[in-house]
């Protein structure tokens, strides 16, 4: 499949900049994250966000989070909401500098009487279907609607009245009048204005006539004084409308710059979809931490500077390609593994009894909270005469080079005692194993071999007594397949990853783990990294797995990468 090997650096878009501002057609930058208020930001829109606002602190301008709500019937104060704490929380910050384009309405409004004027644009009573008709096709040119020559003062008087709400929706737009025959479709007459009575959640009921995004967007761009408009390579082919838009109101004009949309493996990417995820309860929400959304990742302890890692070693490019999910693991990875402290838990229970140690009693070892960074210092671990280990750490037939623990066999547990199996318990019933009674080495305690003697198997264990009880939700790919949309004849949900999200109900941690604070984030020794999920409640925790220690899908899957 089409994967990219991510490169750091060459950003064609500062080459861009330092031409512009060495020749001195700009003396500043000001850049701009528009998003539309009809969704939850995804990781693509970090892409965007990590260069608007990246490129602003680079060069000591400045970054305006402009909401782009021109479409009432779409948009909600939850979602304006939810991408304020998302860019915030991504590391970003627009000061004084938030924008609405639903502020600019009236100003907007002006600018279409002006074209109006200057006899660049035309209301047309052409039906949406028409419209489609009369522009022809990539191979052959429109034709002119029989609307195109109304007079300036019929123009005015028409739009006039759209405005006052004397028509119905779908009867009547108002058009910029460029040219039918030419090669770029966009500049075939676009529509600027469409009637819609519908209450804008910020507008309410003013307005029944908006602009389409077209107009909206660079006018927009153009009163804030954006001077450099970055948008995804889908928009390349609107530029030339853009500019046309500027020359024609002889207005101040941005220069847009197109870059490459961000797309990863194993995730659906648009806000369609994954709104339909939503909806059909196929997630559980827009923060389900399976989601490729700022507050899924958020959730499922996804460290913001991870995300703004990878945005920086994806890099920006002009050609389309699609990122493998690996590459944002691994950066989840890299940033929790210098800075989360290590815990010890037991996912799938065991229960252990060490026959020869004193009933009643009980040690602490003192241990590490990271191997390499004393900074994080150290806590106790109980140590009692029964324990849980993982399930999956005891086989009674054990194959080769398998190094845990077995009948007979000895295994170190992690920070304590060596332990040797030395007899099985099991369910008469069910013949399933329940219990391991063991014998310890007194002479061990604390990771000491006295007399040298290799154990390969190192193990992780809680102490039953004080073990605390979790629900633990292990998170996995949302999707099974690389590119779930790449196929357009079928459905993109029958390619939804059934085993995306597993829950254990009886895992056991280590006591310190009770009280960890709603989104702190551990490594699990040898099981992964997880994180307390923002709903818990404390002395009963629910943990989120964020990511395996390695990478089990380059495995499982071979060729995908
Ligand atoms: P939709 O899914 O409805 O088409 P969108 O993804 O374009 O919407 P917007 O809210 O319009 O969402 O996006 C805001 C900004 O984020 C835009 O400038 C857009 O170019 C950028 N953006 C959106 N998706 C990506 C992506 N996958 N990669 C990079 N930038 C993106
Ligand atoms: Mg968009």
């Amino acid at each position: 499949m089409d994967t990219t090997t991510p490169t750091a650096g060459v950003n064609f878009i500062r080459n861009l900049i330092d031409d512009d501002l060495a020749s001195g057609r700009q003396r500043t930058v000001v850049t701009r994250f528009p998003p539309e208020p009809n969704g939850y930001l995804h990781i693509g829109h970090a892409k965007s966000i990590c260069l608007n606002f990246g490129l602003a602190l680079h060069y000591s301008g400045r970054c305006h989070l402009r909401f782009d709500d021109t479409n009432p019937v779409k948009e909600e104060q939850e979602y304006i909401d939810a991408i304020k704490a998302d860019v915030r929380w991504l590391g970003f910050d627009w000061g004084a500098h938030e924008y609405y384009a639903s502020d600019y309405f009236e100003r907007l409004y002006a600018f279409a009487e002006r074209l109006i004027e200057k006899e660049l644009a035309y209301v047309c009573d052409l039906n949406a279907e028409q419209i489609r008709e009369y522009r022809g096709t990539l191979t052959e040119p429109g034709r002119e609607s029989p609307y195109r020559s109304r007079s300036v003062a019929e123009n005015l008087d028409l739009l006039r009245r759209m405005r006052a709400g004397e028509f119905a929706d779908g009867t009547r737009v108002l058009r910029a009048k460029v040219d039918m025959t030419s090669p770029n479709l966009n500049l075939r007459d676009p529509v600027l204005y469409r009637i819609l009575h519908a209450t804008h959640h910020r507008t309410g009921d003013a307005w029944c006539l908006y602009p389409m995004y077209d107009f909206a967007h660079g006018q927009s761009d153009s009163l804030e004084g954006i001077t450099h408009s970055i948008c995804t390579l889908e928009f390349e082919a609107h530029r030339p409308l853009y500019d046309w838009l500027c020359e024609a109101l002889e207005i101040y004009h941005p220069r847009q710059i197109e870059f490459a949309r961000l797309n990863l493996t194993y995730t659906v990417m648009s806000k369609r979809r994954l709104l339909e995820l939503v909806n059909e309860r196929r997630v559980a929400g827009w923060d389900d931490p399976r989601m490729p959304t700022l507050s899924g990742m958020r959730r499922r302890g996804y460290p913001a500077a991870a995300i703004r890692t990878f945005c920086e070693r994806i890099g920006v490019g002009k050609s389309d390609s699609i990122i493998d999910m690996s590459v944002l693991e691994d950066c989840v990875r890299e940033e929790l593994d210098h800075t989360v402290p290590r815990a010890m838990g037991v996912l799938r229970p065991l229960k252990v009894v060490i026959t020869n140690y004193p009933e009643g009693e009980g040690e602490q070892f003192t241990v590490p909270n990271h191997p390499k960074d004393s900074s994080l210092g150290t806590r106790s671990l109980p140590f009692g005469r029964e324990l849980y280990i993982e399930r999956d750490d005891f086989m009674e037939d054990p194959p080769g080079k398998y190094f845990r623990l077995a009948p007979g066999r000895e295994v170190r547990l992690r920070y304590a005692y060596l332990i040797r199996c030395d007899e099985v318990v099991k369910d008469p019933a069910s013949g399933e194993v329940v219990e391991l009674r063991c014998s310890y080495d007194p002479a061990t305690g604390g990771g000491a071999t006295p007399d040298g003697r290799k154990v390969k198997g190192i193990i992780h264990w809680v102490a039953a007594a004080n073990a605390v009880p979790a629900a633990v939700h292990l998170y996995d790919r949302l999707f099974s397949v690389a590119n779930p949309t790449a196929d357009k004849t079928g459905d993109y949900r029958d390619l939804l990853n059934p085993a995306s999200l597993e829950i254990l109900g009886e895992a056991l941690l280590e006591p310190m783990l009770a009280a960890a604070a709603p989104g702190s984030c551990f490594q699990f020794e040898r099981l992964g990294y997880f994180c307390v999920d923002p709903e818990s409640v404390s002395g009963q925790p629910c943990f989120n797995r964020t990511v395996t220690l390695r990478d089990s899908w380059a495995k499982v899957a071979g060729v995908e990468s």
